[in-house]
């Protein structure tokens, strides 16, 4: 299945770049050329389209700074074609002092493999992920032909990333960059997952209980009295604080329930082993202090936050590996007292130290938002907004339950019942800090510190425009930016995809300003913009479907022309074909099996998702 999906995944999305050169690509080519000069472009170096997104405030398109066929390390330049067919935004991180080099490497891929073992004292067996890629690196002012080898271990916690010289095989550094949720900075062949036949799996419905978002937030309480960890105790309290959600589209195969959906899916990522919860009911009902209570609990978050993304604000935020599911290990991270997202393996594991951080959603949403970052940049990810984003697509989706009232302190709690406490202190998004002379700087810890006040912008303009508006323009505006964007540059490309969007996704000129406003009062500095929304705006990137999950008949909105529409199974088979126009926009699908499709336009980039109930 797995396989399949992404199979799929990359087909529809990918086949605009790789079969034909779209319209928005070619502007993006032809700005290239005309700005040739002020980007400083060399004639020796290439810049390789290799990565395009199409969403709802246009395309962006990721251009790759290339010497003989060999990217050089986070040296690209992003480009932004809106609906309107202009170049909105860009981003650049190209390097034009790289000097033409041999690409030829002297250490192979085993050998490079072998040096960052021993460098790394991890043992093969140990393995769990390894990416071996080949680079031209800039390291002290020389240009140097590099094997990037970044690995992922059972019992050592991250994902290590070791840099050697392709041609001595001497190593230039080897660092930790997973991204975690506080206290650091810093090919697949995963094990014990393996999925066996796939012919028998089907889409089941389970029920379970979680924490809504967690039990101080779920109860309006503060930490004390019987609201606290007590070694990972449950009491009639904390039991009253759980409430109980169905679990959509999990894997049911050979009689057995597995925590496995269209967007998360239950793994043995790191240590501790606690096995992967598979059972012969459907009822997953546990309290906190039994393991499987933070397996269903991160579950259910994960995929509760990834079907709003991609379902109900129909923005396409999935993984490019493991079949464009994010896996989880709810109890992993060696039990340490922290959580992180290993871009390696585009996985996230939770630690058990103190409070389970699987028992809050916000460490399980920062977590996958780091992945969010990671996937709609295509690994572009600016460490100047990494932490700050998670923190935001925490915070909003906490604000989401409505529980806390604004006079609230912990209304901006972040980590509200893992931190916030003895063990650790948390973080807010409260930050009053100004831009930039409020910076920390990244050494230290401070990309957490300083994300804050990323966060508190952003949920100040939450507060007055509404979360899926906030949402949509920070997904959509996140995925216009790459590694050197930093905060300013960042509120720029998100007020700029609000502004992409249009009256199309449902933005006034009021939200706008709302925009401009929060972001000139933190201190970044935007351009000028005469508000100018007009109707045109409207695109197919437009189309939506309702009701969804649907039991029959679906209906597309905004449909102005005609399509031919194929839906796709999540094993990639074609399952239905038919045209849709403005007059004939509905689909009956009472005769598919349960679970979830895809809808592909024909030359619209733009894939919904479905569910069959
Ligand atoms: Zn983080």
């Amino acid at each position: 299945m797995k396989q399949n999906l992404l199979f799929l995944i990359f087909t529809v999305l990918g086949c605009a770049t790789i079969f034909a050169q779209s319209e928005k690509e070619t502007i993006a080519r032809n700005w290239l050329e005309d700005n040739k000069n002020e980007l400083n472009i060399q004639d020796n170096h290439n810049l390789d389209m290799q990565f395009s997104r199409a969403g709802l405030s246009g395309e962006t398109f990721r251009f790759y700074q290339m010497i003989n066929g060999v990217q050089i390390f986070n040296a690209e330049i992003t480009v932004h074609v809106s609906n309107r067919n202009n170049v909105t935004f860009h981003a650049t991180t190209y390097d034009s002092s790289i000097e033409t080099i041999s690409t030829t490497p002297a250490v192979t891929e085993e050998q490079a493999l072998e040096i960052a073992l021993t460098n790394l004292n991890v043992e093969a067996a140990d393995v769990t992920n390894i990416k071996n890629e080949l680079y031209i690196l800039k390291n002290n002012n020389q240009t140097i032909l590099t094997r990037r080898v970044l690995v992922s271990a059972y019992t050592k916690t991250g994902a290590w990333e070791v840099m050697l010289n392709a041609q001595t095989g001497a190593v230039i550094s080897a660092k930790d960059v997973a991204l975690y949720n506080h206290k650091k900075d810093k090919k697949d062949k995963d094990q014990n997952t393996a999925k066996t036949d796939n012919s028998s799996i089907m889409m089941a419905t389970g029920t379970g209980f979680v924490f809504e978002s967690d039990p101080l937030t779920a109860t309006t309480s503060l930490y004390g009295g019987q609201y606290v960890d007590n070694n990972d105790n449950t009491n009639a309290a904390l039991d009253a604080a759980r409430s109980s959600v169905t679990l959509l589209d999990i894997e049911l195969s050979g009689g057995n329930y597995r925590l496995t959906g269209p967007y998360a899916d239950i793994a043995e990522l790191g240590a501790p082993n606690k096995g992967l919860f598979i059972q012969t009911s459907s009822d997953f009902s546990f309290n906190r202090q039994q393991d499987g209570f933070e397996a269903v609990n991160v579950y259910y978050h994960l995929d509760n936050f990834l079907r709003y993304l991609n379902v109900d604000l129909g923005l396409s935020v999935a993984p490019s590996g493991n079949g464009g599911v994010v896996r989880f290990d709810a109890h992993g991270a060696n039990g340490e007292d922290q959580s992180f997202y290993n871009p390696g393996s585009q996985s996230v594991q939770f630690g058990e130290g103190c409070v389970d951080d699987g028992e809050d959603a916000d460490v399980i949403v920062h977590e996958v938002g780091h992945g969010v970052h990671d996937w709609i940049t295509n690994g572009a990810t600016s460490p100047f907004l990494g932490e700050g984003n998670g923190d935001y697509l925490a915070g909003s989706y906490k604000r989401s339950f409505g529980q806390w009232s604004a006079s609230d302190a912990s209304y901006s709690f972040m980590f509200g019942w893992d931190g916030h406490n003895p063990c650790w202190g948390g973080r807010t998004t409260a930050d009053t800090r100004v831009y930039p002379g409020g910076l920390v700087g990244l050494q230290g810890g401070a990309a957490h510190n300083d994300g804050q006040m990323w966060a508190s912008t952003l949920m100040e303009v939450w507060d007055i425009v509404g979360r899926e508006k906030t949402d949509k323009a920070f997904i959509e505006g996140i995925a216009m930016t790459n590694n050197g964007t930093n905060q300013q540059d960042a509120a720029i490309a998100v007020r700029q995809a609000a502004i992409d969007m249009g009256t199309a996704g449902g933005y006034t000129c009021a939200d706008i300003q709302a925009f401009t406003d929060r972001f000139t009062a933190r201190g970044y500095t935007l351009p000028a913009y005469t508000c100018n929304l007009s109707v045109d705006e409207f695109t197919a990137n437009s189309i939506s479907i309702y009701p969804n999950p649907t039991q029959g008949v679906i209906t597309l909105k905004n449909i102005n022309q005609d399509y031919n529409v194929a839906v796709f199974n999540m094993l990639g088979q074609r399952v239905k074909d038919l045209n849709v126009n403005a007059r004939a926009n509905t689909m009956d699908v009472s005769n598919l099996a349960t679970g979830a499709y895809f809808i592909k336009f024909n030359g619209v980039d733009t894939v919904l998702k479905f569910i069959k109930e």
